[in-house]
């Protein structure tokens, strides 16, 4: 059996593992587009801040790791596929043939639609490659604008700061992280940063970007304000890396539809990571979640399936834990609630803790939690297991804080 993997990501390193050990005469390949041994983009904020060197990022450290499980890894981009020979085509006229195929190419950083977003200094914050080019830039007292305070501009912010930039955020959003943290969470942590000295700016639409002499930028807001530059570093979103796919027949929304068994449209063909479009743990429907431990769980689940064992996989949980200037967050599942549940709130505005839980009946379904780092595993747990709360959803509408208590409570029930 020949098993292709297109992308060296979380997703394609993970599956490319499992398959080696549950089909070990088969061939294991992963074929990646960048430069470096498979990487860790999660990484990039810890190389950034100087934590770690670029080999830090690397998902598996020894230089003979691949070779040694005989899973080749190769260096090549994919440009289209060739259904009937089933065999993807390299951007060199090459080809390589499968039999069972893994798309695992991640996603892109969206270029905001704006007249200066190609000038340089403009930076997406995506790969090593445009790490390398903000360190260049991002030194002690240098002007940086961040265009998005979603999750990924969130989680560079650190590194910026701790670089000793002056850092402005600018976000188009009511609040930060507007997808991932209700208004009373978004805007702590917006106060959190204002307090380390960061600027940061909501319901704030970037314009345009102008060159104002070498290496200097200015910003323009939506009045026509601008703000001064030296770095721009965009975090606007992303989108998953389907192109090649055109015209193959897989079924692509978002991203590659893909069924609980991590299979496409197309039999021989499955997806993983940021570029599959999953089943939703908490809703039963269809999402991408572009976050690691979902492109892990995909690449397992993917591999098991390909290799030919019936493994069918409950769908991924939108789970986001960020660590903003030393502020932890989080936030699980339907956070923002579901028609007909409740919800309860704790406050703690001058020590920044903060927590919200959401029921449908007495299951929790979502929360966001700020400075309340030893409730996550407990929070994830009760949501995954769908565990009943019976008697203690009502003590946590009184006091959601007492949210261990319920665990505990709730597993000595069924031990
Ligand atoms: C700065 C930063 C910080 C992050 N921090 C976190 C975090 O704290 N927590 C978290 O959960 N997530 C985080 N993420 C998101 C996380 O990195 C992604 O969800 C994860 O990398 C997805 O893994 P993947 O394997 O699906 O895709 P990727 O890691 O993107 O890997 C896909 C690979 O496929 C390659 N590829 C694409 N197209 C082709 C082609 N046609 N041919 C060949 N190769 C191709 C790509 O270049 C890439 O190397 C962060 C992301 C960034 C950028």
């Amino acid at each position: 059996m020949r098993h292709l993997i297109v992308g060296a990501g979380p997703a394609g390193v993970t599956a490319a593992e499992v398959l080696r050990r549950v089909d070990p005469t088969g061939s294991v390949t992963i074929i990646g587009d960048e430069p470096e041994p498979p990487y860790s983009r999660m990484a990039i904020p810890y190389f950034l801040d100087d934590k770690i060197e670029e080999e830090g990022t690397y998902l598996r450290k020894t230089a003979d790791y691949f070779d040694k499980r005989s899973i080749q890894v190769m260096q090549g981009r994919v440009t289209r596929m060739d259904l009937a020979a089933q065999a993807t085509v390299l951007e060199d006229g090459s080809t390589l043939e499968y039999d069972r195929m893994l798309v695992a190419t991640g996603s892109h950083p969206i270029i905001p639609n704006i007249s200066g977003a190609e000038l340089p200094g403009v930076h997406a914050c995506w790969t090593l490659a445009d790490a390398r080019q903000i360190a260049e830039r991002a030194v002690p007292g240098a002007k940086t604008v961040l265009i998005g305070a979603g999750f990924i501009g969130s989680i560079i912010l650190e590194a910026l700061a701790m670089r000793g930039t002056k850092l402005t955020v600018l976000e188009l959003g009511d609040r930060m992280v507007p997808r991932m943290m209700n208004e009373r969470a978004g805007n702590l942590i917006r106060k959190w940063c204002e307090s380390k000295g960061v600027d940061v700016r909501v319901s704030t639409e970037v314009t345009e970007i102008r060159e104002r002499g070498k290496n200097k930028l200015h910003v323009i807001l939506s009045d026509g304000q601008p703000i001064d530059a030296d770095l721009v570093i965009s975090a606007v979103g992303v989108r998953p890396n389907v192109g090649f796919l055109e015209g193959t027949g897989v079924e692509v929304r978002t991203g590659v539809v893909v069924n609980e068994f991590l299979q496409s449209s197309v039999e021989n063909i499955y997806a993983a990571g940021d570029v599959a479009e999953g089943r939703d743990f908490s809703t039963g429907g269809y999402a991408v979640h572009a976050v690691q431990p979902t492109a892990a769980d995909h690449g397992r689940m993917a591999a098991l399936n390909m290799a030919g064992l019936s493994a069918p996989y409950q769908g991924s949980l939108l789970m986001n834990v960020l660590d903003t200037l030393g502020l932890i967050s989080a936030s699980f599942g339907q956070w923002m609630g579901v028609e007909n549940g409740d919800a309860a709130e704790a406050l703690e505005p001058e020590s920044y803790r903060y927590l919200s839980l959401q029921f449908d009946g007495d299951v929790l379904v979502g929360a966001n939690s700020l400075g309340h780092t030893e409730h996550i595993g407990v929070l994830r747990g009760l949501i995954q297991g769908r565990v009943a709360l019976g008697s203690w959803k009502d003590k946590l509408l009184r006091n959601p804080t007492r949210i261990m208590e319920a665990y505990l409570a709730r597993e000595k029930l069924t031990a």
